[in-house]
C-alpha cells in the first residue's frame, strides 16, 4: 500500500513537471542582440540616462539574469558572425562563418526552426540587413563578406518582416547597387509578394506581411545623426514588426539587432555609442511592453561581444580620475562618421569643433591635438576620441572587439532557465530547447537539401 502511494506520488510529481514545462513553453520568441555592447556600455547608457535624461534606470535593468561568454572556435575574441551563429544554431564556429560549422556545412537556425513549425518570422536591424548578425539566422555561407549571396538566400527564406538598411546588395550596379549578377532583388521580392518600402513615409503609411523595408543603401545612420522624418528608429521598426507578427496563430520568432552600437565602439565614438545603446534600450522597452501584456512571449537580450574596450574612468595626463562625465557626451552634435569629412574640408576646424562637440574653448593640450590632425588628417579619428575622452573621462583600448563576458537579460515564460553564466552556443541550444525546436534534425534535413559549399 505504501509502495503504491509512493509510485503514485512519483507519477503525479512527473505529471506536474510535464505540465509545468508545457505551461512555460513560450509561444513567441523575441531575441534582441546588442552588437558590440559590453557591460561598460550598459553602465554608460544608464549613467547618461540618469544625468542627462533624468531617468532612473534602463528597461534592460529590470530583467538582467546573467552573463554570456563569447569566444569562438578560432579565437577567444569572437566576431559577430561566429557569435550570431552560436546563438542562432547552438554551435560554436570560426570567425566569419554564417550559420555553417567549422567544416563549412550548414547549421539549422532558430528562424528556420520557427518557420518549419509554421510560425511567423522577422528580422529588424540598423545595419545593412545582409550584415553578419541577421545573416546568421537566414543564410549559410562560409564568409560573412558574401553579402550578395546572403541577400538571395534571405529572400528565399520568405521571412515575413525584414526591416533595416542595405538596399545596395539588392540592386545591380547599373541601378546604383553593388550586385555583380545584374539581378534586381527588390523587383524579384515584389514579384514574390513582398511589399517593398524604401522611405519612412511609405513605412508609416501602413505595411502588411510580407514586407521588405530598407531605408538606405548601406547601414542606417547612427541615432545621433538620424533624421526621424527620413528613417524610422529601431523602436519604431520593432513596434511595427511585432504588430505584423503577433497576428500569427502559430506564434512568431523575431530577431532585433542594435547593430551599430558595435560600429560606434570600433570608431571609439563615445557620444554615438551611448545614443545607440539608448535607442536599443527603447526597442527593448517596446518588446517588453508587448511581452508583459501578451504573457506568452519570451524576450531575451544579449550582446554578441564587447567592442572598443570601453572604460568609464581613465588616466588623464598620467593620473587616474575617479569620475566620468556623461554631460560632455550630451553636448556632442554628430558622430565621427559625419564630423570627420567636414573637418577634413574645413580651414577653420577649431571653430567647427567648438560648435559640433559643444566645447566652450580649446585648452592648450587640445589645441595641440587639433594641430596634429590639421597637419595629418588621418589623425582625426584618434584626435576626436581623445578630445572627448579626456573631457568625459572615457577610455578605449582597441578599434576591434574584446573577450569580456556580456550581460544576459530575459523576461517571460522560460526566463528562469536563463539565470546564470553561459557559453554563447549553450544559450542558443537553451533557446531552441525552450521553444521545443529540434535544431539537430533540422540540420540533417538541411544538409540533404543543400550540398556543401554549393550556392543556389
Ligand atoms: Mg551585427
Ligand atoms: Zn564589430
Amino acid at each position: 500500500m505504501r509502495w503504491l502511494l509512493l509510485i503514485w506520488l512519483i507519477l503525479w510529481g512527473t505529471g506536474v513537471e510535464v505540465r509545468a514545462q508545457a505551461m512555460s513553453r513560450p509561444k513567441n520568441l523575441i531575441l534582441m542582440i546588442a552588437d558590440g555592447c559590453g557591460p561598460a556600455s550598459i553602465t554608460m547608457a544608464r549613467d547618461y540616462a540618469r544625468a542627462v535624461l533624468g531617468r532612473k534606470e534602463l528597461a534592460l535593468d529590470a530583467i538582467q539574469v546573467g552573463a554570456v561568454r563569447t569566444g569562438s572556435v578560432s579565437s577567444r575574441v569572437t566576431d559577430s558572425a561566429a557569435s550570431a551563429t552560436a546563438y542562432a544554431c547552438g554551435v560554436k564556429t570560426y570567425n566569419g562563418a554564417i550559420a555553417v560549422d567549422t567544416a563549412g556545412r550548414p547549421l539549422a537556425t532558430l528562424l528556420e526552426a520557427a518557420k518549419a513549425r509554421g510560425m511567423a518570422t522577422g528580422l529588424v536591424v540598423t545595419s545593412r540587413i545582409t550584415h553578419a548578425t541577421p545573416a546568421a539566422f537566414v543564410a549559410h555561407v562560409p564568409r560573412r563578406a558574401m553579402e550578395s549571396e546572403i541577400a538571395v538566400q534571405m529572400l528565399d527564406q520568405r521571412v515575413d518582416v525584414l526591416l533595416g538598411g542595405g538596399w545596395a546588395y539588392f540592386l545591380p550596379a547599373a541601378e546604383g547597387g553593388r550586385r555583380a549578377d545584374h539581378r534586381n532583388l527588390l523587383r524579384e521580392a515584389e514579384k514574390a509578394g513582398y511589399q517593398v518600402v524604401r522611405t519612412a513615409a511609405d513605412f508609416r503609411n501602413g505595411v502588411r506581411r510580407p514586407v521588405l523595408g530598407l531605408f538606405g543603401p548601406d547601414h542606417l545612420p547612427y541615432e545621433i545623426d538620424r533624421n526621424p522624418q527620413a528613417v524610422p528608429s529601431l523602436a519604431e521598426m520593432t513596434r511595427t514588426a511585432i504588430a505584423l507578427l503577433k497576428e500569427d496563430p502559430e506564434g512568431f520568432f523575431l530577431m532585433v539587432e542594435g547593430s551599430r552600437i558595435d560600429h560606434a565602439g570600433h570608431a571609439n565614438d563615445a557620444a554615438a555609442h551611448v545614443l545607440e545603446v539608448l535607442a536599443y534600450d527603447e526597442a527593448v522597452a517596446v518588446a517588453l511592453d508587448f511581452a508583459r501584456r501578451d504573457g506568452q512571449t519570451l524576450v531575451v537580450s544579449v550582446a554578441d561581444h564587447e567592442a572598443g574596450g570601453l572604460s568609464l574612468g581613465r588616466n588623464v595626463d598620467g593620473r587616474g580620475i575617479y569620475d566620468w562625465r556623461p554631460e560632455v557626451l550630451a553636448r556632442v552634435q554628430a558622430s565621427h562618421e559625419r564630423l570627420i569629412p567636414a573637418l577634413r574640408q574645413s580651414d577653420r576646424p577649431d571653430s567647427l569643433l567648438r560648435a559640433w562637440l559643444g566645447l566652450d574653448s580649446l585648452r592648450a593640450e587640445e589645441q595641440a591635438l587639433v594641430r596634429q590632425a590639421t597637419v595629418k588628417p588621418d589623425r582625426w579619428p584618434v584626435v576626436l576620441t581623445e578630445l572627448i575622452g579626456r573631457r568625459a573621462v572615457v577610455g578605449w583600448t582597441t578599434n576591434g572587439h574584446t573577450a569580456v563576458d556580456v550581460n544576459l537579460y530575459a523576461f517571460g515564460p522560460g526566463a528562469e532557465r536563463l539565470v546564470g553564466s553561459f557559453e554563447n552556443d549553450e544559450l542558443g541550444r537553451l533557446l531552441a530547447e525552450l521553444m521545443g525546436f529540434d535544431l539537430s534534425s533540422l540540420t540533417t534535413t538541411l544538409r540533404q537539401q543543400q550540398p556543401v559549399g554549393e550556392s543556389r
